[in-house]
């Protein structure tokens, strides 16, 4: 069996970073993900927020922190960690995957999260037959078409705003009375003269083979309106992917995400976690100060 001084399971913004740091400690390292390196970064459509770059698209960071990352530490994409057991020995992990299984003297869990649905008539039948998750990767059918975005964080009016820039007639739909992204966006939506509904809610999405109308329910009076659209973008927020987290007995707090010190470390010892995986605020540059964080920290231990 493969041995490993830390495997980090998950490749976003934050395994990455860990990738970087650990490879340059001279610890033999391997980063393992389900899918392609990025995770849900890849969807981001444009940071302006990333120190160093006034404007950057998620693919293209994921991109460059990769090649960065694979410098010294082995990548494996397209690879899922299916079952994770603690032994007592000097590697105290063993790591089962869909294609092998390896052994790690520690665990960096950088598992991320993934779109939360709204769970409302319509949505699944229709999922990507005019109903999507992900602005960047669909938007680009949607030009011209009209379409709602459902939400009213940061990523929904990030979202609303790239949607409109390609080209779609996008009306943002959020079932309170006021956004909860950053006054920034909001100026920003109402200066695109993006239009809002307000305090509704989707009752059900309608079609036949492809989405034909949505029906919003007012929050305050309980009325029904049916609205014609081509196409339903959801953007409510994210479920952390705390499976392996859960086998292995981490903590984690009421909402579902891991609990952590100073240090990343996680309540079982040798194992760590970093990113929107856990408890914090859930930006690109904290994911990526956590891997640095993490990967430091478990070199120490392991010395
Ligand atoms: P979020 O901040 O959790 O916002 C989710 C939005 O969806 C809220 O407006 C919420 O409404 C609404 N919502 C939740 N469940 C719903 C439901 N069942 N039906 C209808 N609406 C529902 O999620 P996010 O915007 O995806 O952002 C996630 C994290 O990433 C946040 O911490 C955010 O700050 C961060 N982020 C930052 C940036 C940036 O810095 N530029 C960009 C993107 C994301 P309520 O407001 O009524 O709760």
């Amino acid at each position: 069996m493969k041995q490993y001084d830390i495997i980090i399971i998950g490749a976003g913004p934050g395994g990455l970073t860990a990738g970087i740091y650990a490879g340059r400690q001279g610890t033999k390292n391997l980063i393992i993900d389900r899918d392609l390196a990025g995770g849900l970064g890849r969807e981001v459509p444009e940071m302006e927020n990333y120190p160093g770059f006034n404007n950057i698209s998620g693919l293209e960071l994921i991109e460059k922190m990769k090649e960065q990352a694979i410098k010294n530490t082995e990548l494996h994409e397209m690879e899922e960690v299916t079952k994770i057991t603690q032994t007592n020995e000097k590697y105290k992990f063993t790591i089962t995957t869909t294609k092998d299984q390896y052994q790690a003297k520690t665990i960096i869990l950088a598992t991320g999260s993934s779109h939360k649905h709204l769970n409302t008539k319509g949505e699944e039948e229709f999922k990507g037959k005019g109903v999507s998750y992900c602005a960047t990767c669909d938007g680009f059918f949607f030009r011209g078409r009209n379409i709602i975005m459902v939400g009213g964080g940061n990523s929904a009016l990030q979202e609303a705003l790239y949607l409109k820039n390609l080209g779609a007639n996008v009306t943002l739909v959020h079932r309170r009375d006021e956004f909860r992204a950053q006054k920034h966006l909001q100026d920003m939506i109402e200066k695109e003269e993006i239009p809002t509904i307000l305090n509704a809610t989707v009752e059900e999405i309608k079609g036949n083979m492809m989405v034909e109308s949505v029906i919003l329910k007012n929050t305050i009076n309980g009325n029904l309106k049916e609205i014609p659209v081509n196409g339903v973008f959801i953007s409510i927020g994210y479920d952390p992917h705390t499976e392996l987290a859960e086998q292995l007995g981490v903590n984690l707090d009421e909402t579902g995400h891991i609990i952590i010190d100073k240090e990343q470390k996680t309540n079982i010892d040798y194992v760590y976690a970093i990113g929107d995986v856990c408890v914090g605020l859930k930006q690109w540059i904290v994911a990526c100060g956590e891997g640095a964080v993490a990967a430091t920290s478990a070199y120490h231990e392991l010395k």
